[in-house]
């Protein structure tokens, strides 16, 4: 693994050495209202990794203090990509644990004189809060007195108004230069039932009290957060000296991380699994973890990925490319090779016997010999590649199959093609070929050079197998909210019907391999024994350089 060092690293590293804390925890902190992306993953790697190299600890808390939009669905699907990550939370809390602690906190800061229930609509508050030139005003309900408050507060919490009625708002400066800072709503009413407490509540907690809070009930030490939080520090910090909490836990703000040609946000994601532009939030094309998952990406191909575009405070793109890179170093010397043919064209090789089947050695990957050899069928009839023939050698630069030229089939023999067959269409339906049984693979012949090297499947044992090939989902350098669905590539997703060797009979969901001169491909979760489904994952060659 890349060893990497950043600013939220030092950060911690002096904390521990000056005594301010004494051991790390950090948190993931998910709202449970869709599935987590690639851009997540760089907070969960951090959070988890930091906490390990200082041997601290790292919390799952859904931050579900929003029961409009979420879902055990999400909840679920959160703790199955952790998971899958390698990452194995300490505690898995919910923010609605915390309810009842974070309602009187609410209420010391009333007695403190620090909070207000105020009754201005929605649409006033934002009216009096000003502008980012002008300095807002005080509510006419700023005032009231704290048994006032406290009767109101818990009137509210009672259920007596109706939604939009009345909020709670912090007391703090209207006139404040950090627009957070004039008087934020800390309650306001919601009936909705909450998938954890169901309708036990009425009024719901503003993240920006409900956050700073949980971090200190549960001892969290460094809160990493996005960069969109940095002007809600002020509060945060506010929060937790006005509560009096006993943990004094800190923000600390890095920067997105975005990747070319994708949409990352879950509203946009969405979107696409609710307007039926994919299949699914695990459909291989999304930038979900489920959907790279899909697709066959590796936990530790992410990890890697992310670790080496580091933690910075600034928001930042990094090429799609550099991800597949990062999969194929990973999958490189793990993934055992077999033989695939994607669009089959017969070849009858006249000169071997008819109904004699051969069994020769094959290495799983020439690369990497641990992991040890197969069996592969040879006979009179194989499928090669289409795309490996052309009737004509057109140049020097084709290094395939052709009429009268020799190539080297992987594993096996030379042959030489003798004849083309072609249907009324002008269409090659099939070819003769003859081997040269002195050529056999690991035989050491090298009395003469053959045309460039290809791959085939013996007919006979060859297993039928759907492929699922895929594009880029979105096209296009400038996508934005407004216009990815307009620039969605109609060909992002192709089926192929062709065959494997016989070895992948009984592959299972999730088993990757190299497809020799093609690709890495993972079996498909919908993959049974009698349909295999493989889904490309990458292809084998990368324009990227690290
Ligand atoms: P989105 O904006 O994509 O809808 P979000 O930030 O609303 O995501 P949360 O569930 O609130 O999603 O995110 C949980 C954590 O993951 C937060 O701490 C957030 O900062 C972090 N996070 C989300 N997206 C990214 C990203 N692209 N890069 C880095 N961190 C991210
Ligand atoms: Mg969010």
């Amino acid at each position: 693994m890349i060893e990497t060092s950043n600013f939220i690293k030092t950060i911690v590293k002096n904390d521990l050495e000056s005594g301010k804390v004494e051991k790390v925890i950090t948190r993931f902190p998910p709202e449970p209202n869709a599935y987590l992306h690639i851009g997540h993953a760089r907070a969960i790697i951090n959070n988890f990794e930091i906490a390990k190299e200082f041997n601290g600890y790292t919390n799952l808390r859904y931050d579900d203090t929003n029961p409009a939009q979420e879902d055990v669905e999400f909840v679920e699907a959160i703790e199955r990509d952790i998971r899958w990550l390698g990452y194995e939370p300490k505690n898995i809390f919910h923010g609605s644990d915390y309810f009842e602690k974070t309602y009187e906190k609410a209420v010391l800061l009333i007695k403190k004189g620090l909070a207000y229930v105020d009754d201005l609509s929605q649409e006033e508050i934002s009216k009096y809060r000003g502008t980012l030139t002008e300095p807002g005003k005080n509510s006419p309900y700023r005032d009231r007195s704290v048994e006032e408050n406290l009767r109101l507060f818990e009137a509210m919490r009672n259920g007596e108004f109706k939604e939009g009625e009345k909020v709670l708002r912090a007391k703090i400066d209207m006139a404040s230069p950090n627009m957070n800072m004039r008087d934020p709503v800390l309650y306001r009413i919601m009936y909705i039932s909450h998938h954890q407490t169901k309708d036990k509540w009425c009024i719901y907690p503003m993240y920006d009290l409900a956050h700073p809070l949980q971090d200190a009930f549960e001892g969290i030490t460094h809160s990493l957060c996005s960069l969109e939080y940095e002007d809600h520090r002020p509060l945060y910090d506010w929060v937790v000296e006005h509560c009096e909490t006993e943990h004094k836990p800190q923000q600390i703000e890095f920067g997105r991380l975005s990747i070319t040609n994708t949409i990352m946000s879950k509203r946009y994601l969405r979107k696409l699994v609710t307007e039926n532009h994919v299949k699914g939030y695990d459909d291989p094309r999304m930038p979900t973890l489920v959907g790279l998952r899909r697709r066959g990406f590796t936990p530790e191909s992410i990890k890697a990925f992310i670790l080496s575009t580091g933690l910075s405070k600034t928001n930042s793109v990094v090429d799609y490319a550099m991800l597949e890179h990062f999969l194929r170093e990973d999958l490189k010397l793990k993934a055992e090779r077999r033989m695939a043919v994607l669009d089959p064209l017969k070849v009858v090789i006249t000169n071997y016997p008819e109904g004699q089947i051969e069994y020769l050695d094959a290495e799983n990957n020439s690369e990497n010999r641990e992991l040890g050899t197969r069996k592969i069928a040879f006979s009179r009839n194989i499928y090669i590649e289409r795309e490996d023939f052309l009737p004509e050698k057109p140049n020097k630069h084709w290094k395939r199959l052709s009429k009268d030229i020799e190539v080297r089939l992987y594993n096996a023999y030379f042959i030489k093609c003798t004849e083309v067959f072609y249907d009324e269409n002008g269409e090659i339906t099939h070819i003769h070929a003859t081997y040269d049984p002195e050529t056999k693979s690991g035989s050491g012949f090298n009395a003469r050079k053959p045309n460039g090297t290809i791959h085939f499947v013996e007919c006979s044992t060859a297993v039928p197998a759907t492929f699922n090939l895929f594009e880029p989902l979105i096209l296009g350098d400038d996508i934005t909210p407004e216009n990815f669905i307009e620039n969605l590539n109609p060909n992002s997703w192709s089926v192929q019907k062709g065959f494997v060797e016989a070895s992948l009979a009984k592959v299972k969901p999730e088993e990757r391999f190299q497809f020799l001169r093609n690709g890495y491909y993972i079996c498909d979760n919908d993959s049974t024994e009698n349909n295999l489904i493989f889904n490309r994952t990458v292809g084998l060659k990368s324009s990227f350089k690290v």
